[in-house]
C-alpha cells in the first residue's frame, strides 16, 4: 500500500508509517491544526480587549450622560464578557477583564474599574 504525506500528497516511500514526506511538512501541517483550533478563543478574545478598550476610554473621559447607544456606537458588543459582579449597593456590573459596567435608569451606563 502507498502512504502520501497528509499535507503536500505527496507519495512517500520509505517506512510506511510515515504521515509526512519531510519535517517542513509536518510543521505546516501542525501549524495549520493550532491555527484552526485556536482560530475561535482569537476571535473572542480580540472582542473582549476591544470591549475593554472601549470600557478604559469612556472611564477616563468620565462621559457623565453614557448609554448603551453610545457603547454600542463605539463598538462594544454586549454580549462578550468575562464575569459578572454585584457591588456593595447591588448593582450588578458585566466585567471584561477589570472594566465593568452597570446599567442603570433610562439605558445609563455607569463604568468602573476593578
Ligand atoms: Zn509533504
Amino acid at each position: 500500500m502507498n502512504n502520501y504525506c497528509i499535507a503536500c500528497e505527496t507519495l512517500i516511500t520509505g517506512r510506511s508509517d510515515k504521515k509526512f514526506c519531510n519535517n517542513n511538512c509536518r510543521s505546516d501541517y501542525n501549524n495549520q491544526v493550532n491555527k484552526d483550533r485556536d482560530f475561535p478563543m482569537r476571535r473572542i478574545n480580540k472582542i473582549l480587549k476591544r470591549n475593554k478598550l472601549i470600557l478604559s476610554r469612556f472611564l477616563l473621559q468620565e462621559t457623565l450622560s453614557l448609554n448603551t447607544s453610545i457603547l454600542t456606537a463605539a463598538g462594544f458588543d454586549f454580549n462578550y464578557y468575562t464575569h459578572r459582579e454585584k457591588d456593595e449597593m447591588g448593582n450588578l456590573y458585566t466585567y471584561c477583564y477589570e472594566y465593568g459596567y452597570a446599567k442603570g435608569k433610562e439605558h445609563k451606563i455607569m463604568l468602573k474599574k476593578n
